[in-house]
């Protein structure tokens, strides 16, 4: 899976020229799935031209808000999701947990909700530089997983992506990425049950100049990326070396 995750930029016009460009110069492997999320005021019309060029790309949404909280201006329901036919959503990004105050009973709905509407959760975890620092990653990002108890692990992706490496330029090195999506793994299956292990993509600066090192370990399932995503070229290059 290559998630491009273009935060709060773009126009439609960008929308328009990106989904063109990328539709016709990926070589789609329907084992790696490609989604993009464009802001949500893009989501109609990114939903609208995949199908009008029969894109392999796949939508999802950058947020998602809980659907039991219906006075909430400015919510996107999953139901609202799934009639712009989005297919994932990211839940938990540390830009929405930290200007949001998003707190762990308030990712367990917003997940729970979408996968009552079949949308698949893209459920992003990460540490602080503090945490790294005193060497608390992993009970860190165990406090952060432990909300996925109750869920079946086929339907979950995480993605891990430390904060301190989100738009720093600075990803994390690759032993410490295998190291951390291992403990993750390992968590899931021994703490949380999860039948099947869990896919764990990667995120933080990832470009084209790191992506293959990155993708190389067994134990990174895929990328989520944002700067270097809002380059058609860049994206589709990443997604074909992967
Ligand atoms: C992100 O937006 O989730 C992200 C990883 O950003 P960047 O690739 O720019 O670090």
């Amino acid at each position: 899976m290559i998630v491009a995750n273009w935060k709060m930029n773009g126009s439609k016009e960008e929308v328009d020229s990106w989904l063109r460009f990328v539709s016709s110069n990926l070589s789609p492997n329907i084992d790696n799935l490609c989604i993009f999320c464009p802001p949500s005021c893009y989501l109609d019309y990114s939903s609208s031209l995949i199908k009008e060029i029969s894109s392999p790309v796949q939508l999802g949404s950058q947020n998602i808000n809980f659907s039991g909280n219906s006075a909430l201006t400015g919510g996107i329901s999953s139901q609202m999701l799934k009639d712009l036919s989005a297919e994932h959503v990211l839940i938990g990004h540390s830009e929405q947990r930290q200007y949001f105050n998003e707190d762990n009973d308030s990712l367990k709905s917003k997940i729970t909700d979408a996968l009552t509407k079949d949308i698949s959760p893209i459920f992003c975890i990460g540490e602080p530089q503090e945490i790294k620092t005193d060497n608390r990653t992993k009970d860190y990002l165990c406090r952060q997983l432990e909300i996925l108890e109750s869920f079946d692990s086929n339907l979950i992706t995480i993605a891990y992506e430390p904060i301190w490496a989100i738009g720093s330029g600075e990803n994390a090195d690759n032993s410490y990425i295998e190291e951390v999506h291992s403990h993750i793994k390992e968590f899931c299956c021994r703490e949380l049950n999860f039948k099947e292990k869990v896919s764990v993509v990667y995120g933080g600066s990832v470009k084209l100049e790191n992506c293959e090192e990155i993708l190389s370990s067994s134990e990174v399932d895929g990328l989520l990326i944002g700067g270097a995503s809002l380059d058609p070229d860049t994206f589709s290059k990443i997604y074909n070396l992967s």
